[in-house]
């Protein structure tokens, strides 16, 4: 199944979501659509509170970046209750958009490597470290668990002159080639 993407200006982008254990009702079915979803989009992160659900739950695949980031390879993970505790004091610049926020494409600054612990999508307990575009990703989907997108990121000029954008499209005036949600 294909699930409509909740789009900005919807409450549930801005839950603070909350973690989940193994008795989460038909969990493969869900992380199998989230994967399905995902790619139907042509995204390479999606977050489950962009599908209406606010659980700490969100789904990769960096494989698009495969050929200019070598980390990036085969980096097609199921992140549950997640935990950044690390972050480098580092921080690059790089170009990102949202499935939730269409139409917009920005650079954001965001530490380069991070440590993570999470569980996957049979429960078992990981800890890594990131960096490249597969920590761009997880730090990016990890915000939505929070209730932050990409544009709260950004500095106080640039969320100033795409103020009128963003409020234009949190009231439905918004392109995009997928299947959508707002409320
Ligand atoms: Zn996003």
């Amino acid at each position: 199944m294909i699930y409509p993407i909740y789009i900005y200006g919807s409450g549930v982008l801005r839950k603070e979501c909350v973690e989940i254990d193994e008795s989460y009702p038909e969990l493969p079915k869900l992380i199998e659509d989230m994967f399905a979803t995902m790619y139907a989009t042509e995204g390479v992160g999606l977050a489950a509170p962009q599908i209406g659900k606010d659980i700490r739950l969100f789904v990769v695949d960096g494989t698009p970046f495969a050929e200019e980031d070598p980390t990036a390879v085969d980096f097609k993970k199921v992140f549950i209750n997640p935990e950044i505790y690390e972050e480098s004091d580092e921080e690059v610049l790089m170009s990102e958009g949202c499935l939730s926020v269409p139409g917009i494409h920005e650079d954001v600054y965001r530490p380069e490597r991070i440590k993570i612990n999470y569980l996957d999508e049979n429960f078992v307990e990981h800890d890594e470290e990131l960096t490249g575009w597969p920590a761009r990703i997880v730090q990016h989907e990890y915000d939505h668990l929070d209730g932050f997108v990409f544009t709260d990121r950004l500095s106080a000029i640039r969320k100033t002159m795409l103020r009128n954008k963003l409020n234009a499209m949190a009231k439905g005036k918004f392109s995009c080639a997928y299947r959508t949600k707002q409320k």
